[in-house]
């Protein structure tokens, strides 16, 4: 298939924002593809060449890119620099620099979706001292051969600057209707993504062999399930009113969620995002496998920093430590952890999904044995308000968030946030001191003590409904020296000269940013607001909600993705809970 197809469909998505526009260019493109590289186009869509369990990354530099294309043009890297600074994109400066191309090729080769894809792919396995040269021949080649515009999009692709703004949902639905000609299969395509972490798998399936095979996606061990999230609550009796009054709850330890795939020696661990994080925890792949009672085996667990002498758990940012490529044994040594389980998926051979959660329980209890570094995350039946409360002070003394109240008799449901699962920490109880988990969408420039960070951000809620990020409110206090320079350096690489079409602000910010990182704040009230679009209309029309004196607690939560962040119906949950607190103390 010819690349420049490719490249007028991204073209034409490149211009607009709306959803629903953005649904048909997918299905016109989706309809002229031959089905066999129709995974490849998906990955590219969504700017990767494989799905991300897989870690194969491209890391082109820009200079690296700009000696490519000095290569293929024949003209100076100080003009290619000088282009790059007016617009700041360097794959636009490429096509306008290659319009003006002195060096004229004879032999052009076609330029199809497979060569480029190939090529890439090449480019990401590069590695050693050669490598810097052979990315160069590889790039300028494509370049050689490329139309200014397809040069433009294969160069955002390598350097990570393509945005389309196309969530999976939208890719998902687009697919339902291409190759189903009904939307509502997106359910089931759903399904067969959150088995398998892997959007051109599930779009080849459909493309080849038609919805029916779609609904028959299984589980396949090193291939990550997209994790099961849980709905909060802010008290016993709300948690009581969901759940009745026979469920489970165990404790919300603060550590790090890891999904761990284990078949004979062979062991992989994956994050809540779905990335292989095994490099980070030596100490997990060796130890863990002695213990296991299976052939083979998926398990999830919490990964949580400990004090050696107390065994006291320690909070989440110590295993920050482990973040790492070099010297990982001595972070292992210095910053000790336990591994603690609280679910099965997989087990010899079968899904435990469809398992209800009092058997899932019991079978993780006969599969891993305890030992001094793994252990099950402390669980109990709870009947009633007081037996809540006691487990919940228990959770608290041992250094834990709270609780994770779970139902006994509910399956796992991979990929989804819901009410069969609810967390009940220890902020939320204290009437308006609510953390919420922000992305960070926009920021300002500071002043005095904060030029040269960004003094203040623009933070965002997750729509799940439109699928986009909702601006909420601007933070500038909590900040550390050190957390704004730590800031800076994570956000500036993701500075975006458009903003992305899921953000949804009307308040302007001085830079805006790829809507990716997210943060924990801390507020004393949620008000209505004429400026922000969190929750638009849903409480007054015209009006959206906004955060009063937001204030960073510190926290960057490096472990979720911007489509994890509190939604906005968390955010509406939490407005009317605190009128009701307002409301029972006679306030209001
Ligand atoms: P939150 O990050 O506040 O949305 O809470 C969900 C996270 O809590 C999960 O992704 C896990 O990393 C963590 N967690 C801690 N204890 C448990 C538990 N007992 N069951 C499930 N998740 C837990």
């Amino acid at each position: 298939m010819e690349f420049s197809i490719l490249a007028d469909s991204f073209s034409k998505m490149e211009s607009t924002r709306k959803r629903l526009e953005l649904t048909q260019f997918l299905v016109e493109l989706f309809e002229k593809t031959p089905h066999e590289v129709i995974s490849k186009i998906v990955y590219l869509i969504q700017g990767k060449l494989r799905p991300d369990f897989e870690g194969v990354e491209l890391g082109v530099a820009e200079k690296l890119a700009m000696r490519a294309i000095s290569k293929s043009s024949g003209i100076p890297i100080k003009k290619i620099e000088d282009e790059y600074r007016k617009g700041g994109d360097l794959g636009h400066a490429a096509s306008i620099i290659l319009e003006q191309k002195t060096q004229t090729t004879f032999l052009v080769e076609d330029i199809t979706i497979e060569r480029v894809y190939e090529t890439l792919f090449k480019i990401a396995k590069l590695e050693g001292v050669r490598s810097q040269d052979m990315k160069i021949k590889y790039i300028s080649s494509l370049l050689n051969d490329a139309s200014p515009l397809e040069a433009s999009f294969i160069l955002k692709i390598l350097l990570g600057t393509l945005r389309l703004g196309i969530a999976e949902n939208t890719v998902m639905d687009a697919l339902a209707i291409a190759f189903s000609g009904n939307k509502e299969n997106r359910k089931i395509l759903e399904y067969a993504y959150n088995v398998s972490s892997d959007l051109g798998k599930v779009a080849e399936t459909i493309a080849i062999k038609g919805i029916k095979e779609i609904e028959k996606f299984e589980i396949i061990l090193f291939n990550p399930i997209r994790p099961m999230l849980a709905d909060r609550v802010k008290s016993e009796d709300e948690a009581i009113e969901k759940m009745g009054d026979n469920f489970a709850a165990e404790y919300k330890l603060d550590g790090e969620r890891v999904q761990i795939h284990i078949e004979g020696e062979k062991v992989e661990l994956f994050s809540r995002s779905l990335e292989k994080i095994s490099n980070y925890y030596p100490d997990i792949i060796e130890n863990i496998p002695k213990i296991i009672q299976a052939d083979n085996v998926i398990l999830e667990a919490e990964a949580v920093a400990i004090n050696e002498n107390t065994g006291e758990f320690l909070p989440f940012q110590e295993l920050m430590h482990r973040r790492r490529k070099y010297k990982i044994e001595k972070a292992v040594t210095q910053y000790p952890i336990t591994v603690n389980f609280f679910d099965v998926l997989y087990y010899n051979g079968k899904s435990c999904l469809e398992v209800d959660y009092k058997n899932r329980r019991d079978r993780l209890e006969k599969i891993v044995k305890e030992d001094n570094f793994a252990k099950y995350i402390p669980m109990t039946i709870v009947k009633n308000k007081n037996e809540i409360e006691d487990f919940f002070e228990n959770s608290i003394n041992a250094g834990s968030e709270g609780l994770m109240l779970k139902m006994l008799d509910k399956p796992y449901k991979a990929g989804s946030r819901g009410s069969h699962w609810l967390k009940l920490k220890r902020e939320y109880q204290n009437e308006l001191g609510d953390s919420l988990d922000l992305v960070i969408i926009g920021g300002f420039f500071g002043k005095g003590r904060r030029t040269g960070s960004y003094g203040t951000l623009l933070l965002a809620t997750y729509d799940e409904d439109y699928d986009t990020f909702t601006s909420i409110c601007k933070v500038g206090t909590g900040f550390s020296d050190e957390n704004l320079d730590q800031l800076y350096q994570i956000l500036h690489p993701k500075v975006t000269i458009k903003k992305n079409p899921r953000i949804n602000s009307e308040m302007e910010a001085d830079v805006w940013f790829e809507p990716e990182l997210v943060i924990e704040v801390v507020a004393s009230e949620i008000t209505i607001s004429p400026i922000h679009k969190a929750a638009k209309d849903k409480i007054r029309k015209g009006a959206g909600l906004a955060l009063r004196f937001p204030k960073f607690t510190g926290k960057i939560r490096m472990e979720k993705t911007s489509e994890d962040a509190s939604t906005n119906e968390e955010v509406i949950t939490l407005y009317k809970g605190q009128k009701k607190v307002a409301h029972d103390k006679n306030l209001i």
